[in-house]
């Protein structure tokens, strides 16, 4: 709790995967670190958000899996599920992880001080009744679930982070938004047996993504048996005791639960950023420059706090950049839209860099190079034909504009490209690299190939 001292090189204010991340990083500079937390160390990824979804979308391919297993010669019965044990592994995943970070604290020699942290000008930091002091302050407070125009949450309807801890599995549940977030707990919630509603305001699931890639995307998941409803809004949100009752396009629904996933902003209100100099913008996040600085002097800000995408790993790497520019190390700005997104929805999808339309938009002389996971050995082998790799280049240099694939393993497959991307290499170079077999990432090396005007297998 309260600090041996209060004073400090760099306080970090939030322990998700931006503070913490920040804060052991300092330390490894050899600073004294301090990191705030209000809620549970790890931060809302590793509490209730990234981290007990992917444990529940584990179980629910798990299901899947099991169900499907009569194509590879296992009969078995249809599997029950028990939801309690479920959650229990939810549980004890999160708990596994959040220790490790108090672990990782302890060996760095990272105090952490529990309480909300409040800007107080001039390097301080008050917490509580104890006022501390620093040379650097990071802030790392994340973001927090915004409402939908005519719904606010209370009762039955609820936030992505509730969403995923439901204490009993529901026989309904409508999911408004069908982002990343949307996408995986309605691709959970109906492979475990709930009957699930997906509303999409845009034209496409993912919207965000490819339209290629939206378009296999909603085709899975409607195999899991859920109902999608794109162009269509959700209004007349009612929440009663045991259900919530709304309307879209003319009809009345009813449903167990109403999860609104569409949208977060940073979660800023307790940290009196006006009286310290910190500036936001439009969207009310904080104006940062290249290396996190905020407005302010000795005041850095990451995360889902600062514009790009609202990523876990988005949050660490900017964590590491601002400490490294407080601790006058050379750094350099992140790409954003080089950074690698996922859906763990099944099938799972991952993506970097432009889609088709907008390398198109953007002027570049494009190439696509498309290959579905069936071309290659693997995705025979493994189970998965329908996977597509998509890989997006501008013919004058063979440069990787972006990828986007859907299927099995997608989310460890993009990593491939942005790696390739990263160190200045092309879809060329890609297609020239020898890759193991059988697995899916010839496939990623195939779609180069096809980009490059040589596909072997196809
Ligand atoms: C359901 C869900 C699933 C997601 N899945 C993924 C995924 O699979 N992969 C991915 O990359 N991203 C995912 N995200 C996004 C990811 O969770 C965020 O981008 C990430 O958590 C941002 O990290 P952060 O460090 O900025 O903040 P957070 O993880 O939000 O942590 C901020 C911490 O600051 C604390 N805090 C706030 N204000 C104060 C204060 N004044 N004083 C002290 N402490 C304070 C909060 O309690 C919190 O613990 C998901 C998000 C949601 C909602």
């Amino acid at each position: 709790m309260a600090s041996s001292s209060s004073s400090f090189d760099t306080i970090v204010i939030g322990s998700g995967p931006g503070g913490y991340v920040a804060a052991i990083r300092a330390a490894q500079l050899g600073q004294k670190v301090a990191v705030v937390e209000k809620a549970s160390i790890g931060g809302r990824c590793l509490n209730v958000a990234c981290i007990p979804a992917k444990a529940v979308l584990r179980a629910a391919d798990i299901v899947q899996e099991v169900r499907d297993a009569g194509e590879f010669g296992i009969i078995v019965s249809e599997p029950t599920i028990d939801y309690a044990a479920i959650s229990d592994r939810r549980a004890k995943v999160v708990k596994t992880l959040t220790g490790g970070v108090g672990g990782l604290f302890k060996k760095n020699a990272v105090e952490y001080i529990e309480g909300e942290a409040k800007l107080a000008g001039d390097g301080k930091v008050v917490v509580g009744d104890t006022t501390y002091e620093a040379k650097n302050i990071i802030l790392a407070t994340g973001s927090t679930k915004r409402p939908i125009p005519g719904a606010s949450f209370g009762g039955r309807v609820i936030g992505t982070e509730e969403a995923w801890a439901l204490k009993e599995l529901p026989k309904t549940l409508t999911v408004v938004g069908a982002g990343a977030s949307g996408a995986e707990i309605a691709s959970a919630y109906a492979r475990l047996g709930t009957q699930v509603l997906l509303f999409e305001a845009l034209d496409r699931v993912l919207p965000t993504e490819d339209a290629d890639i939206s378009k296999l995307a909603e085709r899975g998941l409607k195999k899991q048996g859920m109902q999608i409803f794109t162009k269509t809004f959700v209004e007349n949100v009612q929440t009663g005791d045991d259900s919530v009752t709304f309307t879209y396009g003319g009809e009345q629904g009813e449903t167990e639960w109403l999860v609104i996933a569409a949208g977060r902003g940073p979660d800023v209100e307790a940290l009196g950023l006006a009286a310290a100099g910190v500036e936001i913008d439009e969207r009310g996040l904080i104006k940062v420059d290249g290396a996190l600085r905020t407005t302010a002097k000795g005041i850095w800000a990451i995360g889902d706090l600062v514009p790009g995408p609202a990523l876990a790993h988005k949050a660490s790497d900017e964590g590491i950049i601002a400490v490294e520019d407080a601790h006058g190390l050379e750094t350099h700005p992140i790409s954003y839209i080089d950074i690698p997104r996922a859906t763990f929805c099944t099938p799972n999808v991952a993506s970097f860099g432009l889609t088709e339309e907008q390398a198109r938009a953007a002027g570049h002389d494009v190439v696509v190079g498309k290959v579905q996971y069936g071309a290659v050995g693997a995705g025979t082998v493994y189970g998965d034909r329908q996977g597509l790799i998509k890989v997006i280049g501008d013919k004058k240099y063979g440069e990787l504009l972006g990828a986007h694939i859907i299927g099995a393993k997608s989310t460890e497959l993009i990593q491939e490209l942005v790696n390739v991307k990263a160190l200045e290499g092309g879809y060329p170079e890609v297609a020239r690299m020898v890759h193991g077999h059988p697995t899916l990432s010839e496939g990623v090396m195939e779609a180069a190939r096809a980009a490059d005007g040589w596909l072997i297998h196809g």
